[in-house]
């Protein structure tokens, strides 16, 4: 069957939805190409299961913090780990259903399943049906990395893909790979009480590129689960177990939780049919502002185009993308970069990289430890170390990396804070409620002010107590 639509979007994950919402608005004339379950990567396997666990791995954490605190006989809890899956499935399912409730369900012949591919640049084979479309939005995702060596194993090896999925978790896992998911879900499995052993081939773990910090992650991590760093692992099997090798260690586990990244999923797409370069991934050129690739009708958002694979990012890359479809293009301006690695404390970057700064004589980190902050102390979170990188010119906030108690939160302010242009000076001008993680903040923003070594012309600093938080006396 033949086809003709004026946009068609390949992918309803959440870059190809937040795509639709604005090809909508100006036209019914599109068609919605997805293969695999629907419901989008973050819903169904990504940020929100495993904000589940982690969810539920901290409150059995906290037990051991409840004897010295007066809450008695916290050695009789324990933890069923097919139930904690369990309930990390219906908030998955409620969450899924919402998705597919709202997005998919209405749009009725406008969705078509199956794998898109492209015959030219105004056409796509999906199933037998051939679809030309004016413009066209990849929005396809990105899958885990999977070596094909383990394929004789496979069912010892579980990616992001399969763990929710598991009725039940043997009592030793290894982790390949403490990026941002490896770290976040080692260290919740680990707190679930599952022996772990995660190896990681880099020095620097959870993304981290700042060395104070990482330092700071790994000796926190080290004191709840094995990990080694700087080495490639091999696996293989061993009777009924994996063995994980690595430099001069060995060790058994009974499965292997496969974290080593995610690759865009543009193989499928034969975009070698579309007449341009591609770099040696298999990747187009694409503009970041525009989402177009090179002066092709096709534009990539999300995870599909590689270059900032998170949820808000695929959202905002959606939305240029959709817009630019049905309007006369615009190029948009992209909003400060933010990740946050959800382990305790939370791990986050904002704004420039350290390497991007470290070499950089214009500019001066500010430094504050968690270690003796008042709310951490009261919340037993006193543990963590915040960097912030400041122009030492004008004070303007260029970019932190954190692993501290509510860095969440600290992120988002950090990073408003340099969406609006503004200094440390202007942010040691708002007020910080006590006793709050906040007051580590300021306590950062005290440090970079005391290293800039000058006081802004008219700013006049309410007088501060050197000894504790801000609002201490
Ligand atoms: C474990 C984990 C935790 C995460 N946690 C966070 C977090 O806390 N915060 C955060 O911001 N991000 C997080 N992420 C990342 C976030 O989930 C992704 O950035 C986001 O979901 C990407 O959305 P997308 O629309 O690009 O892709 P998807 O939602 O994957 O959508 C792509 C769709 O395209 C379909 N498709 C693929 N190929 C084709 C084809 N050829 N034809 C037709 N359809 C095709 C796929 O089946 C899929 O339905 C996490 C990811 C993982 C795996």
């Amino acid at each position: 069957m033949k086809r003709e639509v004026k946009v068609a979007i390949i992918g309803a994950g959440s870059a190809g939805l937040y795509a639709l919402s604005q090809v909508r608005k100006e036209t019914d004339d599109y068609l919605l190409i997805n293969s695999g379950p629907y419901g989008t990567t973050c819903a169904r396997v990504g940020c929100m299961p495993s904000k589940s666990l982690i969810r539920i791995a901290e409150y059995y954490h906290d037990r051991l913090n409840f004897e010295k605190s007066g809450i008695k006989h916290s050695d009789a809890l324990e933890v069923s780990i097919p139930d904690v899956l369990q309930r990390v499935r219906d908030h998955r399912d409620l969450l899924v259903k919402e998705n597919i409730n709202h997005s998919i369900a209405r749009l009725g012949d406008k969705v078509l399943a199956g794998k898109a591919q492209f015959l030219d640049a105004n056409t796509l084979k999906v199933n037998n049906d051939e679809i030309r479309a004016e413009k066209i939005i990849i929005a396809t995702g990105s899958s885990p990395i999977f070596d094909p060596a383990w394929e004789t194993f496979k069912e010892h090896i579980l990616t992001t893909d399969e763990l929710f999925e598991q009725k039940d978790l043997p009592p030793t896992l290894g982790v390949l790979g403490l990026g941002v998911a490896g770290l976040e879900l080692g260290q919740a499995l680990a707190r679930l009480g599952i022996k772990i052993t995660a190896v990681h081939s880099k020095e620097f773990i959870g993304g981290l590129s700042d060395p104070d910090v990482n330092k700071v992650m790994i000796e926190l991590c080290k004191k709840e689960f094995d990990i080694w760093l700087g080495a490639r692992a091999q696996l293989s099997k061993v009777g009924d177990k994996i063995k994980i090798k690595s430099a001069e260690r060995e060790i058994l586990v009974d499965k292997v939780l496969v974290s080593i990244g995610r690759k865009p999923n543009v193989d499928a797409l034969k975009l070698e049919n579309l007449g341009i370069v591609l770099d040696k991934r298999g990747m187009p050129n694409f503009n970041p502002q525009t989402m177009q690739i090179e002066d092709l009708p096709i534009y990539i958002a999300g995870d599909a185009n590689g270059n900032r694979p998170l949820l808000h990012e695929a959202a905002d890359e959606g939305r240029i993308a959709g817009y630019n479809v049905v309007h006369p293009q615009k190029t948009f301006k992209r909003k400060v970069p933010m990740g946050v690695v959800f382990t305790d404390p939370n791990i986050a970057f904002v704004g420039k990289d350290y390497k991007e700064i470290k070499d950089d004589d214009n500019v001066l980190t500010g430094s504050y430890s968690f270690h003796n902050q008042g709310r951490a102390i009261l919340m037993n979170k006193n543990a963590g170390i915040a960097n912030l990188y400041v122009q030492k010119s004008d004070g303007k906030l260029l970019g932190a990396q954190i692993a501290v108690p509510g860095g969440e939160h600290l992120a988002h302010h950090i990073a408003w804070t340099m969406e609006q242009g503004l200094s440390v000076y202007d942010m040691m001008k708002l007020p910080f409620y006590h006793p709050t993680f906040e007051e580590g903040l300021y306590m950062l923003l005290r440090d970079c002010m005391k290293k800039l070594g000058i006081k802004k012309e008219g700013i006049v600093e309410i007088p501060f107590s050197e000894s504790g938080d801000n609002n201490q006396y």
